[in-house]
């Protein structure tokens, strides 16, 4: 019997690499006509329009991103995730594999900011290949963290070269009416692209930041009950910043804004005489990030005599696994919501 071709081998593999390589050796095919990366850390405006037949072939880095691109483009998209449940976009390092995969779309979406750290330089040079957008790109600077939160230099507005976009903590999707309002961006985005559907796409836009409202409302209601003195939320690393901010919580991440960094035992310390001094009820785990530190700051504080609890798993900078109710945006927030609200307030 003749074994079948593995048409993957045969073909398709070796032209990834083939891509791969040109991509990396030579790292803009463009270079030599001088077209440089763009000086602002986020991709040009797109000026192509889409001349397919099909839904567009959207890949998105991550599934807050991929969320929001379904919603607004509803039946005129195909949309693929690349950082599946569980997986940390702040390590997800890309393989020929995704480059094929982000060559071979219509327009490319990622959250920007740095999120996506190992992807950066990728998704900047693809930007002379593919239509690309940032969701980062329809946030107003105003609204964006500084990296510390000790220096509160107001951005200026609409200034999108402004240094706030190479330095600000990329966590946004945390505050939900934050979320709500970049979405006008992506659905502008969509609208040039494919100026043919437009009023759908602003038509789904509507609907979606009317659900994420109600859903940014939930979240004010449902924190409001915890008490003053043990509003803290202690996490796995620096993602919950804007969430502090908006739903009135002190947050202590472990590690820092990305999970790069380690946590250093005067870090734990600091932490450990927090929560003792504050009695506070809990702390939490993140799905995207080891749960080792966050059994060390236990045992810490537990050798001090205050009993602490996990008080569960909350979905920072992924969404929850398929199947569950936290699969999608609204889902991973609502659970967020809940499962602080339930394991603060006593
Ligand atoms: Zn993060």
């Amino acid at each position: 019997m003749v074994a079948p071709i593995n048409l993957f081998r045969v073909v398709i593999a070796p032209a990834n690499f083939l891509l791969w390589g040109l991509l990396w050796l030579f790292p803009c095919s463009g270079c030599r006509d001088a077209t440089p990366l763009p000086s602002s850390p986020l991709p040009h405006p797109i000026t192509e329009t889409y001349e397919g037949t099909g839904p567009i072939q959207i890949v998105a880095t991550v599934g807050m991103v991929g969320d929001m691109v379904q919603a607004i483009g509803g039946e005129h998209v195909q949309v693929t995730v690349l950082c599946g449940p569980g997986v940390d976009p702040h390590l997800f390092k890309p393989t020929r594999d995704h480059v094929a995969q982000f060559l071979a779309s219509d327009l490319i979406v990622y959250a920007g900011l740095h999120l996506e750290g190992k992807l950066n330089d990728l998704l900047l040079r693809l930007s002379h290949q593919r239509p690309i957008y940032a969701v980062a790109q329809g946030i107003d600077p105003k609204y964006l963290l500084p990296p510390d939160s000790s220096d509160h230099a107001p951005a200026k507005a609409g200034d999108v070269s402004s240094e706030i976009y190479n330095t600000a903590d990329p966590h946004a999707w945390m505050d939900v009416a934050i979320w709500a309002e970049a979405g006008r961006g992506l659905a502008d985005c969509l609208s040039r692209f494919d100026p043919q559907n437009a009023a759908d796409y602003q038509a789904n836009y509507l609907a979606y930041q009317r659900q994420l409202l109600a859903l940014h409302e939930f979240g004010q209601q449902r924190l409001a009950k915890i008490k003053l003195e043990q509003r803290i939320l202690v996490t796995s690393h620096d993602a919950f910043r804007y969430f502090g901010r908006a739903y009135n919580l002190r947050v202590e991440g472990v590690q820092g804004l990305s999970t790069e960094s380690e946590a250093g035992l005067q870090r734990l310390n600091g932490l450990v005489d927090l929560l003792v001094a504050k009695r506070v009820p809990a702390v939490f785990v993140e799905s995207s990030v080891s749960a080792k530190n966050m059994q060390a700051l236990i045992e810490g504080v537990q050798a001090r005599g205050h009993q602490i609890s996990l008080g569960g798993e909350l979905h920072a900078d992924s969404l929850g696994p398929a199947n569950t109710s936290a699969s999608t945006y609204q889902g991973m927030m609502r659970h967020n919501f809940e499962t602080i609200a339930a394991a603060l307030e006593e």
